[in-house]
């Protein structure tokens, strides 16, 4: 470890939120060394610019200050010294997401990407950081969770931690403080949950069965033979607050932010909706580690974090992600079958609601994630198709398309396994695996697992927007998709929220009846035929109001835009949103066993 990078980090100021961070390079670049910053992190696709953090930053080498130059808004370069080279900075941390860096007195979370200065040209030495514990009194019995490897650190303790090359040494985001820890081993690799925030009787045991069960089943989905886990240990770093949801996927861990409700209470009894997202959550993060943590897009192998780096294929990352978030749910028997078709209704709802998805095609979103999904507006449900959702759906018909024109014989599976055996089992360990896959090599897989041609299939769904056969396909697996839509229920045909104490448009549903009467996502509704709509559930209060007219009838709504006053005269459509609801149905033998098959029920 001669020529190791060394970092030390430690949580300085609690309440100012700032972590003191150093970096010694042993051997500087002769003609200046440069340091970077990433601008963004993997997994999230936008520039985040994480430079912008650094408060104040000085290099010193030999007890002398080495002069340090910026050159652009995350590259800085230090004058010319012989010996090691430090440079000390402070960051600023006060981000509750998983994506950059959070602290104050009840914890510390970081993601390398946010705080560790990458020593350019250096990179692939290894990188040692000394997480070293905060002076307050608050922090004597803080603890740490990571699946950063210790070097000189008992597990769960302030030390020295090690990194084979930067890229990894970002790749394991760290927790600090006093959050209820829990493990368990699956198939001999040894699994942490670390859960921060307060969470009055949380039902940890139920949580470290369900896990465990549902990483079972998902290390069986790739190495059905072998039982063989990708990673030596794993770490799920679990923050719960009032209102929140979303994860970051890494190569042995994942960060997670989920609602406190979210989490079961000790007796609680049977699945809620909001546990089954949590644990879809964590299902999502799981798959990951081996699909985009090691099956990667060729784009992302290496990652250029400086920055954005474009792929057609977010739709198989995420999509197929997505899709088999849930599966392994129902596989697991985490949930039951009628369970995972309310889940497949509601994605399949929140797709056919928006007309972006007739605009945009899955590839073309893939690649613009950077400007579009990652920068959503108010217009977005008339612009975006969501690789994420509609993904997942694109998976659904590809594999039950699989299924059916082979019999049964193949299924998106297969797909998967013969990715990960070609392009992701040896990912960090060989160079010609380490290249990624690349569109057109992923169409030739599906193909070649498949027997089947699909070119077709991806020309009209994944280049095109042609609305996909779902009612179909699922016949054939004994499910019936069938709309419940009322196109008598009167409607604005607009998502309204409170925002606030005002009634505000959120979106305005292109050609609808708010759209075509001039009204704006913006606005903020005032009253309608002259009555004030009740404030405490917008959607609903609106919905009452309305319902004592017919479809067709025409209705005086007063909104302010800006500080104006406006009127608008609104032909109440029927409302278009979608309401499907998928039903098991137990006719035909064929398609029983082909259901069975297919959710493993
Ligand atoms: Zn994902």
């Amino acid at each position: 470890m001669k020529n190791a990078i060394r970092y030390s980090i430690v949580p300085k100021d609690l309440a100012g939120h700032l972590y003191e961070v150093s970096i010694t390079i042993p051997l500087p670049a002769p003609d200046g060394q440069m340091f970077m910053l990433p601008a963004w992190i993997p997994g999230s696709y936008m520039i985040r610019e994480f430079a912008r953090n650094i408060v104040q930053i000085r290099a010193e080498s030999g007890g002398k200050i080495i002069k340090l130059e910026k050159l652009d808004k995350h590259t800085w370069r230090a004058a010319h010294c012989n010996g090691p080279l430090t440079l000390w900075y402070d960051v600023y941390a006060w981000d509750l997401s998983v994506r950059t860096a959070h602290l104050d007195q009840t914890h510390a979370f970081f993601n390398g990407s946010s705080v560790f200065l990458r020593a350019v040209g250096q990179e692939s030495l290894p990188h040692v950081v000394d997480i070293r514990r905060p002076n307050a009194a608050a922090c004597k019995k803080w603890l740490i969770a990571t699946s950063l490897p210790e070097l000189k650190a008992k597990r769960h303790d302030f030390g020295s931690y090690v990194a084979t090359d930067y890229d990894e040494l970002i790749d394991h985001p760290v927790e600090m403080g006093n959050f209820v820890l829990a493990s368990f081993e699956v198939h001999g690799v040894p699994h942490e949950i670390a859960i921060t925030g307060c969470v009055p009787n949380l039902d940890v045991g139920r949580i470290t069965a369900d896990l465990k069960t549902l990483c079972e089943t998902q290390i069986a989905f790739f190495e059905p033979e072998s039982m063989l886990a990708p990673m030596k240990r794993y770490t799920f770093l679990i923050m719960a607050v009032g209102d929140g949801y979303g994860g970051l996927e890494h190569r042995a861990s994942t960060a997670l932010l989920c609602s406190r409700s979210d989490l079961p209470a000790i007796g609680s009894g049977h699945s809620a909706e909001g546990y089954q997202n949590f644990l879809g959550l964590c299902s999502h993060e799981y798959f990951h580690t081996w699909h985009v943590k090691r099956i990667k897009p060729a784009a992302f192998a290496p990652y250029d974090l400086q920055k954005e780096s474009y792929t057609p294929l977010l739709w198989v990352f995420e999509g197929f992600t997505s899709y088999y978030d849930d599966l392994m749910l129902v596989r697991s028997g985490l949930i039951d079958v009628s369970a995972y078709l309310r889940r497949i209704a509601k994605t399949a709802n929140s797709v056919l609601r928006g007309s972006g998805r007739n605009k945009q095609s899955l590839a073309d979103a893939s690649f613009d994630a950077w400007i579009k999904f990652y920068r959503q507006d108010e217009n977005s449900p008339n612009a975006l198709a969501n690789y994420y959702t509609k993904g997942s759906l694109v998976a659904l018909a590809l594999d039950l398309t699989i299924r059916s024109k082979t019999k049964n014989q193949k299924s998106l599976d297969d797909v998967m396994r013969a990715l990960w055996q070609r392009y992701g089992r040896d990912f960090y360990a060989s160079p010609a695996a380490g290249l990624g896959i690349t569109e057109m090599e992923i169409e030739a897989l599906i193909d070649e697992m498949s027997g089947l041609k699909l070119r077709r299939f991806f020309n009209q769904y994944v280049r095109g927007t042609d609305e996909l056969p779902l009612a179909g396909l699922l016949a054939s697996f004994g499910v019936s998709m069938d709309d419940e839509r009322s196109l008598n229920k009167p409607s604005l045909e607009a998502r309204i929220v409170n925002a606030g104490g005002d009634l505000r448009l959120a979106n305005v549903y292109e050609g609808g009846a708010a759209h075509r009467a001039g009204l704006s996502a913006g606005d903020l509704l005032v009253a309608i035929d002259g009555l004030r709509v009740p404030m405490d559930n917008p959607a609903a209060g609106v919905d009452k109001l309305l319902a004592r007219y017919p479809v067709g009838a025409v209705i005086t709504v007063h909104a302010f835009r800006r500080d104006e006053l406006m009127k608008f005269e609104v032909e109440l459509n029927g409302d278009k949103a979608p309401r499907f609801a998928l039903t098991v149905q137990n006719k035909l033998r064929a398609a029983v066993a082909a259901r069975q098959a297919w959710l493993q029920d």
